[in-house]
């Protein structure tokens, strides 16, 4: 048996009952076969495969916190400290009532790959909790974070572990994680990204993941001899990687015309109206009824279905496993040329392989959505320096960055023998830069 194989059936075996986990490292494993091979007597001696897909910690915590009617809530809350072979543990913090062990291991193991590509000193992590801060008040949002970080604290730290947002984590959240670890610590240092503006914060970190797919979008359609401008793109999502990917679509001359929540769908044949986008769900938090309402045009349905829409590129931008095999049939049939993913494992794996089979140009999220984490180690260079970059400086940087990771990863599926196929390119890439650091470093 392969050494490959070896690994997933024993990442399977000691891992039960963990099925987005079990994907994400048959994925991540499968396209790493051509680099593995070529060096798998030395990988399997020191076990690189074993030692990379297990966590160097996974830890679990009780949070507990009082609703507005005085009844005490229980969450479970998780960070899983992947590897830090190449910088200090980095990546979000989940509040969705999906999150469970697997859902945080299988971002966790993603997060190694992703932040290595970023050509960025910052290794993997991920966290978050069963909690749901739809319909919650301000209070209650208040509570739980604060419960929350008197338990993360001890793990995290400016050189340790630097958490930063993710679904149904945003400035709000972080403003009160960040109050109640300073409260804690009693120090004021960079221990999360994706800070508000007026404690530490990044300019455009909030735009960074849509911009930066926007970016790379536009540079793997020109590699491939296409132009973004003038093209139609369908949108999933309608939270931050979704509105800013919107936004910068239109900057670039594209057309934007779809965008989704976790109840339906909008259509709008004349283009999403970003600022009208923004109101309903950043400012009013509500769902996209209300836009389809204030917008006589635009269409709403319920459920799923922007799959569904004529476009030229796709970009699936809310959630994980939300773009099946039917919908890259519909995709192909409707002539769909690319699919670039905001979110993090949005395609499923047959999917994945009939839109690449079917010459669809298709560019994994570890890629494509790096440009939020990028832009959150450029947070952490500002905190260090204590200076604060421009908009533009940060800008030109996240664009220079998502240019470089689209290079990397289409001279590494070439390198490779895999010419185009960019989830080779990208697993290939993020991981032999890893695998370096963990050799030199010796067995630990
Ligand atoms: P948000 O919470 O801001 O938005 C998520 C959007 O997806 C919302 O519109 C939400 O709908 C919808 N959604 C969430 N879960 C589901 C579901 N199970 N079914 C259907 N729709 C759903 O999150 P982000 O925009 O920050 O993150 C979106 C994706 O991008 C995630 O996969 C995240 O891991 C990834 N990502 C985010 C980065 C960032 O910087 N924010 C960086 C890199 C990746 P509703 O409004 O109804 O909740």
């Amino acid at each position: 048996m392969s050494y490959v194989d070896e690994v997933l059936e024993r990442v399977i075996r000691q891992n039960p009952a963990q099925p987005e986990f079990h994907q994400a490292v048959k994925e991540v494993l499968e396209s790493l076969r051509p680099a593995i091979e070529r060096n798998e007597e030395a990988y399997r001696r020191e076990a690189l495969l074993e030692r990379l897909t297990t966590p160097d910690r996974m830890i679990q915590f009780r949070v507990s916190w009082v609703d507005d009617q005085g009844q005490v809530q229980v969450n479970n809350g998780y960070r899983v400290q992947y590897n830090n072979a190449i910088g200090p543990y980095k990546g979000g913090l989940r509040l969705h009532p999906s999150v469970n062990q697997s859902v945080i291991k299988f971002l966790g193991f993603e997060q190694i790959f992703k932040n290595s590509l970023t050509g960025l000193p910052i290794g993997g992590a991920k966290g978050g909790a069963d909690f749901d801060p739809k319909g919650k008040s301000d209070r209650e949002i208040m509570a739980f974070c604060q419960s929350f970080m008197t338990e993360l604290y001890k793990y995290v730290g400016a050189d340790i572990d630097v958490p930063a947002g993710d679904i149904g984590v945003g400035g709000r959240e972080i403003g009160y994680l960040y109050g109640q670890y300073k409260r804690i610590r009693g120090t004021y240092e960079g221990v999360l990204t994706g800070k508000g503006l007026s404690f530490g914060g990044s300019l455009a970190r909030t735009e960074a993941t849509g911009y930066g797919l926007l970016y790379l979008t536009e540079e793997m359609l020109k590699c491939n001899g296409h132009a973004l401008a003038g093209k139609t793109l369908v949108v999933s999502g309608a939270g931050n990687v979704a509105i800013y990917a919107i936004e910068k679509a239109w900057q670039l001359g594209a057309k934007p015309v779809t965008c989704s929540d976790s109840t339906g769908w909008v259509y709008d044949p004349e283009g999403i109206d970003v600022a009208l986008l923004k109101q309903v769900k950043e400012v009013r938090r509500e769902r996209l009824t209300a836009y389809a309402q204030a917008r006589p045009g635009a269409q709403y349905h319920p459920g799923k279905g922007v799959w569904s829409v004529p476009c030229d590129v796709a970009l699936p931008c809310a959630t994980q496993n939300e773009l099946f095999l039917e919908d890259a049939q519909q995709l192909v049939a409707n002539g769909c040329i690319a699919v670039a993913e905001g979110a993090n494992m949005p395609t499923t794996l047959d999917a994945t392989e009939y839109l690449q089979t079917h010459g669809v140009l298709f560019c994994p999220g570890k890629a494509s959505n790096a440009g939020g984490v990028a832009t959150s180690a450029l947070e952490m260079s500002q905190n260090s320096q204590r200076l604060r970059w421009s908009f533009e400086e940060v800008d030109s940087r996240l664009q220079q960055i998502m240019v470089n990771i689209f290079h990397n990863v289409d001279s590494a599926a070439r390198e490779y023998g895999a010419e185009g196929n960019y989830v080779v390119g990208a697993n290939i890439a993020g991981f032999l830069k890893v695998a370096a650091a963990m050799t030199a470093q010796g067995i630990v």
